[in-house]
């Protein structure tokens, strides 16, 4: 398997290299020459095989024999060692269940993929790796967690202050070791605009070996479609279900759609958006037009510019016609969504966190105006991460223990401006 540039303007790579360089240096995103096509009976036999034995079969083909067979599937085994469940909220809404890894969110899954893979090919190598990445809050946990004291790793964290919760400010700044956490006086945006940099300064690159652990790495982006698989393995018949993907840089749905056209059956996905509404925007008039990021309740998708969003294009050859027959996008407010966490709550006995809440709205609305009947949602993380949740219901959300553990432990944390230059240094001076 190759990979190509999406913008067209670098030469392919093999999935090692793809790994290692996280982004081409056109600063397209790499995407797959080819999407596999699932072998007859797999869908089938889903009932028969285990999560691991899944999880092999799909990314085999993506990893194009650059890991042996064997270590590929104790990768997968470490990778989905903890439960998928799909539960019931309602007789039409059930929840995937992302949130039972280490660090209470989906991220888990691409994160522990991502770093197992890197050890392996950085052991063939000499120099320490830098793994640089910026977060809204749940994937600098999950990449630490991921990384933590992994030999010839150094992980560097960029997060933006004030803007993540308190459970997961601590899952950032308590792990110590290789792990590095910089604090920035600034949006999120800001802090992937100085990852993307770097990741892109030549002269930096000569004195430190730097990759990217954001969704935009295909370790990270690719595994995830794991577990719509699971989802489906979980679905007792009747027709395909329309899946609600709460979405911020458009990785998880685009391994969604992935899944999807390489023979996972889906009724419909939802991309479901909070204010940022950069995509729902181009679903009605047509135009990307990439805005600042706005704060919501569901800080894990302010994103102003979806990075993954060009691969949702790509696997529909850009054509948006094909696009909109298979997906819709909608935005929902905070208000809506403190509604809704309400709402579920009350009606149902079922906490949900805000970026769950989102896709429980937008596929509410959906429901009512289709043929369609049923549907998932991914809730991409625990309600426990979000001090939000405790406001708007006001009760304490039970914790998982590891919670209580965290709070416990020391924060070390650097703060600073949302600065190119001194971003840089920290980075020089980890290299050493
Ligand atoms: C990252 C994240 C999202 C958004 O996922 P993308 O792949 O960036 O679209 C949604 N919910 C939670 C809890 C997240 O951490």
């Amino acid at each position: 398997m190759q990979y190509f540039s999406t913008d067209r303007r670098s030469p392919e790579a093999t999935f090692r290299e793809a790994v290692l360089r996280g982004q081409p240096d056109d600063k397209g995103l790499y995407f797959p020459a080819s999407i596999p096509k699932l072998p007859d009976g797999f869908i089938a036999g889903l009932n028969s095989r285990s999560n691991e034995e899944t999880a092999f079969d799909v990314i085999r083909p993506y990893v194009g024999g650059t890991i042996p067979d064997d270590k590929l599937f104790h990768i997968c085994e470490e990778t989905v060692n903890f439960p998928l469940p799909l539960v019931t909220i309602t007789d039409q809404i059930s929840a995937l269940e992302l949130f039972h890894g280490p660090t209470l969110a989906f991220k888990d899954v691409g994160a522990r993929f991502m770093s197992r893979c890197l050890r392996h090919f950085s052991t063939e190598r000499e120099a320490k790796t830098i793994v640089l990445v910026a977060t809204s809050g749940d994937t600098g946990g999950a990449v630490a967690n991921g990384f933590h004291n992994v030999e010839g790793i150094e992980v560097i964290i960029l997060y933006p202050k004030g803007r993540v919760s308190k459970v997961q400010e601590l899952q950032l700044t308590t792990l110590g070791g290789n792990v590095t956490t910089l604090e920035l006086r600034g949006s999120f945006d800001e802090c992937q605009a100085i990852a993307k940099r770097a990741l892109a300064d030549a002269e930096l690159q000569k004195q430190a070996f730097i990759t990217s652990a954001n969704s935009i790495n295909v370790a990270r982006w690719l595994p995830q479609q794991f577990y719509y698989f699971y989802a489906l393995k979980q679905w007792e018949g009747g027709p395909p279900p329309v899946i609600a993907v709460p979405s911020g840089n458009f990785g998880n749905l685009a391994s969604g759609v992935l899944a999807n056209i390489s023979g996972m059956p889906v009724a419909r996905f939802i991309a479901a958006c909070n204010a940022n509404d950069v995509v729902p925007e181009f679903f009605e008039t047509g135009d990307y037009r990439p805005k600042p990021s706005v704060s919501t309740l569901s800080n894990a998708m302010d994103v102003g510019d979806p990075s993954n969003f060009v691969r949702i294009l790509e696997i529909f050859g850009r054509n948006s016609d094909d696009l909109k027959a298979r997906t819709s996008a909608a935005s929902i407010s905070d208000e809506r969504t403190a509604e809704t966490i309400q709402d579920v709550h009350s009606n149902y006995g079922y906490t949900l966190d805000p970026h769950g809440a989102v896709a429980y709205a937008a596929i509410s609305d959906y429901l009512k105006t289709t043929s369609d009947s049923r549907g998932i949602i991914l809730e991409t993380a625990h309600p426990i991460k979000f001090d939000s949740v405790t406001d708007i219901l006001g009760i304490e959300v039970s914790a998982p223990d590891s919670i209580s553990e965290l709070f416990t432990k020391e924060k070390t944390v650097t703060e600073m401006d949302a600065d190119y230059n001194g971003v840089r240094e920290v980075i020089l001076k980890k290299a050493k």
